[in-house]
């Protein structure tokens, strides 16, 4: 159980992000619904929450904006008085082939994935230090782990998180605080809904388990990783992909 907890959870409003939620407060935490652009959204997941017994509290933060970041987490933790489990969930894709991949696309997929990671933990860690304790939890991919053609960018920025959630567990092992990043393989959400049927297909073929995951997949693996059972779990990069990694 997550009782009293308090957990952000970025690119909540949507997909994974939206079913963590929902799971970590079904568990007692109260989760802070982060969001960029999709207030209904966010709104919806805080309902739906509430409706069940939790607590949630919906918070726009474009979380690839350094001092945004910071004051999103300035801002739960002067509430709330602690941050007890960070989620970076908030990701996008702009897929290509490297030839006619624009700079622009490179540069917008590293700055929300990775970059805004990074200005999530930054501005989370000294609270977590000072309070001996701190969950956090990255979205990375089985693309970071293997490589997939068009999505350089996007690779990239998950292979970087897996970097960066090592570094960040083996600098906060001692205090107190673990580091751990989940890579899913196909889920179904919006992102991956919008791949054209022959290319699910195609994908479909490499997964051993021959079917996409759902969200709740990926949601039982983040509550598992943030409550105490998981205690000596820290560094890790944790596949949910069926199969399609190994
Ligand atoms: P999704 O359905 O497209 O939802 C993305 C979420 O991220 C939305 O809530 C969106 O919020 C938020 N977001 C995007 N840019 C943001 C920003 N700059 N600041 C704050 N929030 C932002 O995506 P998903 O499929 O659930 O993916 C969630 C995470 O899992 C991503 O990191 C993705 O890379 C990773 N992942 C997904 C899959 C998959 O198969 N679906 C596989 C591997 C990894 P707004 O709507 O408010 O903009």
């Amino acid at each position: 159980m997550l009782t009293d907890k308090i957990a952000v959870v970025t690119g909540a409003s949507r997909g994974i992000g939206r079913e963590v939620a929902k799971t970590l407060a079904a568990q007692g935490a109260t989760v802070i619904v982060n969001y960029n652009g999709s207030a209904a959204k966010a709104e919806e997941v805080v309902k739906e929450i509430e409706e069940a017994g939790g607590k949630a509290e919906a918070i726009q933060c474009n979380v690839s904006e350094f001092e945004k970041a910071g004051e999103l987490m300035a801002a739960v933790t002067e509430k709330y008085g602690r941050i007890d489990i960070l989620v970076n969930n908030a990701g996008i894709t702009r897929d290509s082939l490297l030839m006619k991949m624009s700079e622009e696309d490179f540069d917008a997929v590293i700055n929300t994935n990775l970059k805004g990671a990074f200005n999530c933990m930054q501005h989370v860690a000294r609270q977590m230090i000072k309070q001996k304790s701190g969950r956090i939890i990255n979205m990375a991919s089985v693309v970071g782990v293997m490589g997939n053609a068009g999505q350089v960018n996007y690779a990239a920025s998950k292979a970087g998180v897996i970097g960066m959630t090592k570094s960040v567990a083996k600098e906060m092992a001692s205090r107190g605080v673990t580091a751990n990043a989940i890579a899913p393989g196909f889920i179904v959400t919006e992102m991956t809904d919008v791949l054209p049927d022959k290319i699910k297909e195609a994908m479909t073929e490499h997964i051993p388990m021959k079917r996409f995951g759902s969200t709740k997949d990926v949601a039982n693996l983040a509550a598992f990783l943030a409550s105490d059972a998981a205690a000596y779990i820290t560094g890790q990069v944790i596949c949910v992909d069926g199969g399609m990694a190994m």
